[in-house]
């Protein structure tokens, strides 16, 4: 798709909404890169000797990198050439220190946010959505129930809040996660296209 619109985009959501399957597909229908620091950190713990045994016992206890480290890696992927057009952020910001070091980093770039989506869906299916894919052998090693738990408690902790601060900033779009996939792409697009 071509278009002189460059689309800025956060997705919220629990673990287990969606987010990472809906900013793949908005990705490739905007052609704009899709930043997931959850695979970011995924990459960092196989392939970099220095950091990853940093973030080892983080990840697998379904706790949050340090905004540091985070913020660090968001600016310099937002720096690169194919950012230009716009971009997908999944899984960042994640909290309210990461939203406002977002913000300043946009505004020294001059780059508006256009849209944070946030994906809704009840817990009992997010739970349920991410044991079965952990029990096809389809997840990862933070899908184990308890740490799902965690992970859960640590959304709504933490990056619920966020909701409200981009809903103030007059940004946030909410979509109700439940449903195929491409419907749920479908409601997203109604939202956002110009
Ligand atoms: P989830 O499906 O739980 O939302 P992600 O793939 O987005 O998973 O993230 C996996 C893990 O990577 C998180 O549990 C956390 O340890 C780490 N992580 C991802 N994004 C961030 C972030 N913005 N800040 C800190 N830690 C993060």
């Amino acid at each position: 798709m071509s278009s002189d619109i460059k689309h800025r985009i956060i997705f919220l959501g629990p673990p287990g909404s969606g987010k990472g399957t809906q900013a793949d597909l908005l990705s490739k229908y905007f052609s704009i890169p899709h930043i997931s620091t959850g695979a970011i950190f995924r990459e960092t713990l196989e392939n970099d000797k220095e950091l990853g045994p940093k973030i080892k016992d983080i990840l697998a206890a379904g706790n949050l990198v340090s905004d540091e480290m985070t913020v660090n890696i968001v600016e310099k992927r937002l720096q690169s050439d194919d950012c230009k057009n716009g971009f997908i952020l999944d899984g960042f910001p994640r909290n309210i220190d990461q939203a406002n070091s977002l913000a300043s980093i946009l505004e020294k770039m001059s780059l508006p946010l256009s849209y944070c989506i946030s994906l809704q869906v009840p817990e009992e299916v997010l739970i349920e959505r991410i044991l079965g894919r952990a029990s096809e052998g389809a997840g990862r090693s933070d899908d184990d129930e308890e740490i799902v738990k965690h992970r859960l408690q640590v959304y709504k902790n933490q990056t619920e809040p966020l909701c409200k601060f981009y809903n103030d900033l007059g940004n946030l779009v909410e979509i109700n996660g439940l449903g195929e996939v491409l419907e749920v792409n479908k409601k997203i697009l109604e939202k956002i296209q110009p």
